[in-house]
């Protein structure tokens, strides 16, 4: 693996941390996370997400106030490896307020969005 590879991998979201090659967007679902605007409090570990983020279809279906959570499942094209990004945001009328991104490399989402 060269340097390029290397680097890419560190400092580029997409790119695999195993690996260095392209990390494919497999799944998309929305959640809706149960916390209100004004109480937003930063979680990193996957059991809380586990337990509290809970399925939904549209932006629509969350309560004014409340966060929304989009996951993305990554898998890479090469090793597949995968990866799990939340990007958590509060959805303001028509826009959406972003708050945080939790990423898990490590295996501790595979498979959730699939359920
Ligand atoms: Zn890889």
């Amino acid at each position: 693996m060269g340097l390029i590879k290397k680097f890419k991998a560190k400092f580029l979201d997409n790119c695999c941390s195993t690996c260095g090659c392209r990390m494919l967007e497999r799944r998309r679902q929305l959640y809706m996370l149960p916390m209100s605007v004004g109480n937003y409090i930063s979680h990193k570990e996957a059991d809380y997400y586990r337990e509290q983020l809970q399925k939904v279809n549209r932006k629509a279906d969350i309560p004014t106030g409340i966060y929304a959570c989009g996951a993305v499942e990554y898998q890479c094209s090469e090793c597949g490896r995968r990866a799990v990004q939340l990007q958590i945001f509060l959805p303001v009328r028509d826009q959406e307020k972003y708050e945080d991104t939790v990423w898990f490399f490590n295996g501790e989402l595979d498979n959730f969005l699939w359920q």
